[in-house]
C-alpha cells in the first residue's frame, strides 16, 4: 500500500519505518528540513533500539523515503498518518494547532480519496474537528480515522511490530477495511484489532495513559508511606503484584513519571473534563503527587549535607526520563538538577544517550562525563535518576575510590539493600530503609 506519515518524531518515524518493513511504500514528511536531510543521508535522528536496522534496510529497498513537502506526501499516500505533536498549551489542554494546521492544508491539497489517520494523542472530538476543517476546502472524498498509538519509547519498534492491540476509531466501512488490511501483518499472533467509534478511540488513549500514571503514582505514595512506618516497598510490591487482578508491571516506585506523554496526557484529560463540567479528582491528585515525587530525594540529600549544598558536587547517573531513550521531556532528572543548581551545587552528569539533548537545554550549567565512573571523581555523592541497565551492576570499588563521601541517593531503587550494605556504602532509596 502507499502510505504517508506526517511528522517524523518518535511515533511517526517508527510508524513509517515499520510500515515499510511489511512491504508498504512509505513517504515520511517533516517540516524540519535539517531532520529530513539527515534521514535522507541514512541517519536516524532519534535513539530508539533496533530502529536503525529497519531504517537502513527499508531505505535501501526503496520503500522508505523522506520529504519536506506535504503535497508530495499527499500525492503519494492513500493512507495519511498524522503523527504530529500535541504538546500541552499554557493551561493544560492539548495544543491542536499542529494537527488542525496540517488538516487545513490537506483540505486544500488532496485531489483523490484519502484516509486521514490521527495517530497523535488528541482529545475527544478531534476527529470531528479534523473532518470539518478538511471538508471546508476538500474537493474529493476522504475519511478521518482515529488510531491512537500505544508504543513505548525504548521498545517502540517491538511494540509497533507486535502490538497488544490496535484501536481503530472509524465510522467509515471503507476506511476501516483499508486500516485492517494495513495492520493485518502485525496481528498474526492473534492480538485484536478493536474497531470502535472515533470518540471512544480518542478517549481510550487518554484513559490508558492516565490509568498507568495512576498506577505508578499510587505505588509512589505507598513507597512514601513505607518510609514512615518502616515497611519495605519492594516486599509490598512483590506481595501485591502476585495478585493477577493487580499484575506485576508498573508497580516500581521511583522519582515520578516524566516523558512526552503521561504528564501532558493526564493534564489534557483533566482539562477536557473540566470543559465539560466534569472534575476528575483522581487526576488532580496524580498531578500533585507526581510533581512532589520528582524531588522526593532532595530532603534526604539536604539532611545528609546539613542543609548546605553550596559548592558540593553531585555525580548524576541518568538524564533521560526512562532507560533506553534519549528523550528528556519532563524528566525527573531535570527537576532535581534545577533545585541543586539553585542551592549552589555543581553537577557532573552521565547518560548513555541523553547528554546531547540536555546539553542543548542547559548549555554549560552542568558538566557531562565520558563515562559513568568519570563523573564520580571528587564528587560529594552519587544520585541515580534513570535505571539504565549499565548502572545495575557497577564496580562498587571504583565508586568508593572516586566519591568523597561513600553515599548514593537512588531515585530508582536500582540496588538491593544487602548488596550496598555489604559494600559499606550509605544508601538512600525510595520506600525502603535508609542505610546510613
Ligand atoms: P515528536 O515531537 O517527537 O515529533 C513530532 C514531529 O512532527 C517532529 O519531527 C516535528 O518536526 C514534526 N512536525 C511538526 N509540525 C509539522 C508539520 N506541520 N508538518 C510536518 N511535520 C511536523 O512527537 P512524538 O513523540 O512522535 O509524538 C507525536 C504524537 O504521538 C503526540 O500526540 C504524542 O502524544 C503521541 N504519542 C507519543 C508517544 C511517544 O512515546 N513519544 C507514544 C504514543 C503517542
Amino acid at each position: 500500500m502507499k502510505i504517508s506519515v506526517i511528522g517524523t518524531g518518535y511515533v511517526g518515524l517508527v510508524t513509517g519505518t515499520c510500515l515499510a518493513e511489511t512491504g508498504n511504500e512509505v513517504i515520511c514528511v517533516d517540516i524540519d528540513e535539517q531532520k529530513v536531510q539527515r534521514m535522507r543521508k541514512g541517519e536516524v535522528p532519534i535513539y530508539e533500539p533496533h530502529l536503525d536496522i529497519l531504517f537502513e534496510r527499508n531505505i535501501k529497498a526503496g520503500r522508505l523515503k523522506f520529504s519536506t513537502s506535504l503535497s508530495e506526501g499527499l500525492d503519494h499516500g492513500e493512507i495519511i498518518f498524522l503523527a504530529l505533536p500535541t504538546p500541552e498549551n499554557g493551561d493544560g489542554a492539548a495544543d491542536l494547532s499542529y494537527v488542525l494546521g496540517v488538516a487545513e492544508e490537506i483540505g486544500n491539497l488532496i485531489t483523490d480519496y484519502k484516509v486521514i489517520v490521527d495517530k497523535s494523542t488528541v482529545p475527544v472530538g478531534t476527529a470531528d474537528k479534523v473532518k470539518k476543517v478538511i471538508a471546508e476546502s476538500a474537493k474529493c472524498e476522504f475519511d478521518v480515522v482515529s488510531n491512537p498509538e500505544f508504543l513505548r519509547e525504548g521498545f517502540a519498534v517491538d511494540d509497533f511490530l507486535k502490538p497488544e492491540r490496535i484501536i481503530i476509531g472509524s465510522s467509515s466501512e471503507k476506511a476501516t477495511e483499508l486500516m485492517k488490511k494495513l495492520y493485518k501483518p502485525f496481528v498474526r499472533s492473534g492480538n485484536p484489532i478493536i474497531v470502535m467509534d472515533e470518540r471512544s478511540a480518542e478517549l481510550t488513549k487518554y484513559a490508558a495513559n492516565s490509568f498507568l500514571a495512576a498506577k505508578i503514582t499510587f505505588m509512589n505514595e505507598i513507597a512514601n508511606y513505607c518510609e514512615k512506618v518502616g515497611a519495605d516497598v519492594d516486599q509490598v510490591r512483590k506481595g501485591m503484584g502476585t495478585d493477577s487482578r493487580i499484575g506485576k508491571r508498573f508497580l516500581f516506585p521511583g522519582i515520578g513519571y516524566g516523558g512526552s506523554c503521561f504528564p501532558k496526557d493526564v493534564k489534557a484529560l483533566q482539562k477536557a473534563g473540566r470543559e465539560k463540567g466534569y472534575d476528575f479528582k483522581m487526576l488532580d491528585a496524580i498531578i500533585k503527587v507526581n510533581k512532589n515525587q520528582k524531588t522526593i530525594l532532595l530532603p534526604k540529600i539536604r539532611e545528609y549535607f546539613n542543609n548546605d549544598l553550596k559548592g558540593k558536587t553531585f555525580a548524576l547517573w541518568g538524564l533521560s526520563f526512562k532507560p533506553e531513550t534519549d528523550d528528556i521531556r519532563e524528566a525527573p532528572s531535570l527537576a532535581i538538577i534545577d533545585h541543586l543548581l539553585i542551592e549552589g551545587a555543581k553537577i557532573n552528569a552521565y547518560d548513555p544517550e541523553a547528554m546531547t539533548n540536555v546539553e542543548r537545554l542547559l548549555g554549560n550549567k552542568i558538566n557531562f562525563g565520558s563515562s559513568m565512573y568519570d563523573v564520580l571523581q571528587d564528587a560529594d555523592a552519587l544520585i541515580i535518576c534513570t535505571e539504565w541497565s549499565i548502572f545495575r551492576t557497577p564496580d562498587f570499588r571504583r565508586i568508593k575510590d572516586r566519591l568523597i563521601n561513600n553515599v548514593i541517593f537512588d531515585g530508582r531503587n536500582v540496588y538491593d539493600l544487602q548488596d550496598v550494605e555489604k559494600e559499606g556504602i550509605s544508601y538512600f532509596s525510595i520506600g525502603r530503609k535508609d542505610i546510613k
